[in-house]
Parts: C-alpha cells; structure tokens; sequence
C-alpha cells in the first residue's frame, strides 16, 4: 500500500476558515498528525481518522522533526489518506520543507493544501490591511526565533527595511526586540499592535508604539500572538487612545 501524505494547512484557529478542500480530505483521513493547537472542532471532522498530537504545545517537547517525517512515512505506507494538519499555512513558519524532503527522498505521495496564515487573520481582526496606496508595498512575514543550533536570521534589518513587518513567534522576546529595533534606528514611535488568538474566541488586539511593545507582550494571556509594526497602523492607533474600558481594569486589579 502506498498512501498519500496531505499537509493541510488549518488556518488561525477558527474551523470555518478551513479551505473546503481541506474539509473534504480530512473526511476521508484515516490518521491525522496534528500541531496543538489545531481546534476539536477541525480534528473532529476527521471522524474516522485515528489523531495523533505531534505539536510543540502537546504536553511535551516538541516531537524530534526526524521523527515526525518518519511516522508519516511510515503511516503512508499502511494507510491510503494520510493528513499532516499544521496551524495557518502548512509553507509558513512550519517546517514543512523537511517533511516534504523527507516524503520526496522516500518516494511518498504528498500534496499540500494552502490556510489562512495568521498574518493574514490578524488583519482581519485589527480592520487594518498590511499595504497601503502609497504608504505601504513592502509588508515582511519574519521570526525572530531560530531553533537549536541554527544560525540566526537577521530577521531586525526585514523589520527596519518594510513598511509593514508581521513577527510571527516573537511576543515572547518582547523585550530584546524593542531594544534591537530602537537600537538600529526604529522610531521609538512606530505604531505597532499584537493580535493574540486571531480568529478565536479568546482574540485580544493591543494597540501601542514600539517602546510599549515589552508592556503589550505583558498583557497577552500566553495564547499565540503576532507583532505587527508599520505606519498603516498608525490610524487605528489613535482611534484607540481612549478610555480604559471595564475589562481593562479589571485585568490591571488583578495584576497588582
Ligand atoms: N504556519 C503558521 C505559523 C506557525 S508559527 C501560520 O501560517 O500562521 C506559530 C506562530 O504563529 C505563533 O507563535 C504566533 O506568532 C502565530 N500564530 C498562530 N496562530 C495565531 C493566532 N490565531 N493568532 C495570533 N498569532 C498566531
């Protein structure tokens, strides 16, 4: 038997921004190698389909690469439909390239089937749309993050060279990254805004300028976020500067 491996992208976390494609395979998937933060409501589409949680947030470490592209190989050669289903887009920021290597040198069939990216559900939320007539052509997608033992990505020069910069895996480094980018010329007072759990119920959209960024990453609740920066946010920005609403408050009591 030599099954096909889909990586299917499933989107920001909402199960209806899932393709129809997507849906439709995942109906017929009968095993699902899945990131953690993949929603029930996606991996229960996959009725008939034994899951398996190889993600970063699963508990435990992240499940060795090497190992992962082994399973669906293996997996591939007991089963007709096969599903890899990765957070947003399968070819952003998910090590898709070693799976499809892997599947290539092993002679597996795959196939690969696009998401919405978070980037892209960010701009949802914040209403903001990352280019601009006349302010903004140049939007990057950067991670300041690099795995163990890899050479670092001088992901600070993308962010100081584009209108608008989307840091995916960043919110964490918070403070590193004001202090690089104000460091290397950034405007302390480039509009910037963080987009916890897009498309999700628990979504928040925090609004500030760069020298706020480290205060912002304080107030994320630790669900994934993006660290957008650029002048197109710079209207939305001001909009914001209004009273603290209730819930504001709140969190701030509970926080002293
Ligand atoms: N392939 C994914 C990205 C994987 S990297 C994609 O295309 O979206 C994981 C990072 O994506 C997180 O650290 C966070 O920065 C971002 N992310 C994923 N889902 C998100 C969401 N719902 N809201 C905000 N950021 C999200």
């Amino acid at each position: 038997m030599s099954g096909r491996v889909y990586l299917i992208g499933a989107g920001p976390g909402a199960p209806d921004l899932l393709t129809l494609r997507a849906v439709g395979i995942l109906r017929r998937a009968d095993v699902v190698f899945h990131d953690a933060l993949v929603h029930t409501e996606t991996l229960a589409l996959a009725a008939g389909a034994e899951k398996i949680p190889v993600g970063k947030r699963s508990g435990r470490r992240s499940t060795a690469q090497k190992f992962i592209n082994k399973r669906l190989i293996d997996a591939a050669r007991r089963h007709a439909v096969v599903v890899r289903l990765k957070g947003g887009d399968p070819m952003l920021f998910g090590r898709a390239q070693e799976e499809i290597d892997a599947l290539r040198r092993a002679g597996v069939d795959f196939e690969i089937v696009p998401g919405v990216t978070a980037a892209s559900a960010a701009a949802a939320e914040l209403g903001v749309s990352l280019t601009r007539r006349g302010l903004s052509r140049h939007v990057v997608f950067v991670t300041p993050r690099a795995a163990e033992g890899e050479r670092g990505n001088d992901w600070a020069t993308s962010v100081l060279a584009a209108d608008t910069a989307v840091l995916y895996m960043g919110a964490g480094l918070a403070d590193a990254i004001s202090t690089e980018l104000i460091g290397r010329g950034k405007p302390a007072d480039t509009p910037i805004a963080l987009v916890e759990n897009a498309s999700l119920p628990g979504r928040r959209v925090l609004f500030g300028t760069l020298t706020e960024l480290p205060a912002l990453a304080q107030a994320t609740k630790g669900g994934p976020t993006l660290v957008l920066f650029g002048e197109v946010l710079r209207s939305a920005l001001e909009l914001q500067h209004r009273p603290a609403s209730a819930e504001d408050i709140e969190d701030l009591l509970k926080r002293a």
